[in-house]
């Protein structure tokens, strides 16, 4: 007997409705954000509930779609899920990573350069060569990384710098 007042569809049901899935038309599917439609966070985050209370809904979808054992509320603040993406917003597993907090503190450090045109770090267009950019920023000074036909290659490149520069 459902009681009143309370969600009686599955959790998983509410959370696909909150969310805006690119065509999957292509490979790319993978690689753009899904973007969250629903209640956020102050900060951006998407919220949903749980049955008892708000809860993060990355935190929600890696559970469901990665890793079950994934805590969906966590007091341990030592575990994050990081957006490699950078977009709070996305739901998408693919760009959801789960770091430790020191990791996810040195990415917000290694503060590359804003830029609108791609989701990825460090990537821009370049309507000159028409090819991805690829920048960094290390120990205050930029460092070119090459130029790319492919974004998501572009962004790769970007990952491999960060890893070989322990800033990963
Ligand atoms: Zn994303």
């Amino acid at each position: 007997m459902a009681k009143l007042g309370r969600p009686s569809r599955p959790l998983d049901v509410r959370l696909m409705e909150k969310i805006i899935i690119p065509p999957m038309c292509t490979w790319e599917h993978e690689d753009r954000c899904w973007e969250w439609v629903g209640a956020k966070t102050g900060a951006g985050y998407g919220l949903i509930w749980d049955g008892k209370c708000m809860v993060l809904a990355h935190r929600v979808m890696y559970n469901l779609f990665i890793d079950l054992t994934f805590p969906i509320r966590s007091n341990d603040r030592s575990i994050v899920l990081d957006h490699r993406c950078r977009n709070k917003g996305c739901v998408n597993t693919f760009h959801l990573q789960v770091v430790s907090q020191r990791e996810n503190t040195a990415r917000g450090r290694l503060c590359d350069l804003k830029n609108k045109t791609s989701i990825y770090r460090g990537v821009h267009w370049d309507k000159k060569s028409k090819k991805w950019h690829v920048q960094a920023q290390l120990n205050g000074k930029r460092v070119y990384l090459g130029r790319f036909h492919n974004e998501v290659e572009a962004a790769a490149a970007y990952q491999n710098f960060l890893k070989d520069n322990n800033e990963f």
